[in-house]
């Protein structure tokens, strides 16, 4: 009797797991949506990273491309934008969410990204204490760069720039100089608490200065694409910047008073700052990554 009960117990969760994972990796239901940024330029949004695309007389340039099981819809949906055929693909980072269409899209286009974005993809890493295995050849950037590269494309110079220690260790910015639009990869989470991939080289002080370096250097009309969110503004960022700022100087201080973790986590943050949690961090989760982040100092 015990010995079927633990049986039927440990069958449960097998099952449970299962469906967890189908679950998580069930992209039958997501559709990829369109949403016109300029003549030329697009964001698609499906399920990950927000996706940059750039139509025109020389084909099509795309930035991210957001889970592998997805790639016959993102086909699909730049059929809908142009009938021209996929050039290059540039990644903004590693993470899954915004490569993982590379083993797909890699075949039949240049894929463009920092060199520590191919280190990762091709190298064994560590997810959130969990061993990943590399990622297909097909999937590694052919064309790498440490500070900048840009593809002169569709009329335009479409310029990646890589801002070190941020989100990531590996991130770039891209910057679509004529026509006055930024895809800004994972050092942009709109409108809520960003994730920090300390883990992989990020940090709080590196996003900051990441941040502030686009403010400074985009015209105030600018159309930002963020990591995740909706289209924004200049304003939007600097909004983000403050919070980011503020939150992390207010962290820094407690640290500085000698406050443990789980001190700074019962005192929480000022209500003004609560708007932020309602993406994939929550309070606890940015006290901690700012509190991680700043301890590294
Ligand atoms: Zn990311």
């Amino acid at each position: 009797m015990k010995k079927s009960l633990i049986f039927f117990v440990a069958a449960a969760s097998v099952l449970l797991s299962i469906g967890f994972l189908l679950s998580q990796q069930d992209f039958s239901k997501v559709q990829i949506k369109a949403r016109k940024v300029t003549d030329n330029i697009y964001m698609l949004q499906g399920s990950g990273g927000n996706i940059g695309v750039s139509v025109g007389p020389d084909g099509i340039l795309m930035i991210d491309d957001q889970y592998a099981p997805l790639a016959p819809k993102i086909e699909a949906a730049l059929k809908d934008l142009s009938s021209g055929s996929l050039k290059y693909v540039l990644n903004t980072h590693f993470h899954g969410d915004h490569t993982g269409g590379n083993e797909v899209f890699g075949k039949s286009s240049t894929i463009v990204a920092h060199a520590n974005v191919r280190k990762r993809l091709s190298t064994e890493q560590m997810r959130r204490g969990q061993p990943a295995p590399p990622k297909p050849r097909e999937a590694w950037p052919v064309i790498t760069f440490d500070t900048s590269i840009s593809v002169h494309f569709n009329g335009e110079e479409i310029r990646a720039m890589h801002y070190p220690q941020a989100h990531t260790d590996g991130d770039a910015v891209i910057y679509f100089v004529n026509s006055n639009v930024v895809h800004m990869g994972d050092t942009f989470f709109a409108g809520i608490f960003p994730y920090i991939d300390i883990e992989s080289g990020g940090s709080v002080q590196g996003l900051i200065a990441a941040v502030g370096h686009v403010i400074e250097n985009v015209p105030a009309d600018v159309k930002l694409i963020p990591g995740h969110g909706e289209l924004s503004t200049l304003d939007d960022l600097k909004a983000y910047h403050d919070m980011l700022q503020q939150t992390s100087a207010l962290v820094e201080q407690k640290i500085a008073d000698g406050k443990t973790l789980e001190t700074i986590k019962a005192e929480g943050l000022p209500g003004q700052w609560q708007v932020w949690a309602n993406g994939f961090i929550n309070e606890e989760g940015w006290l901690e990554a700012l509190y991680n982040s700043l301890q590294k100092m």
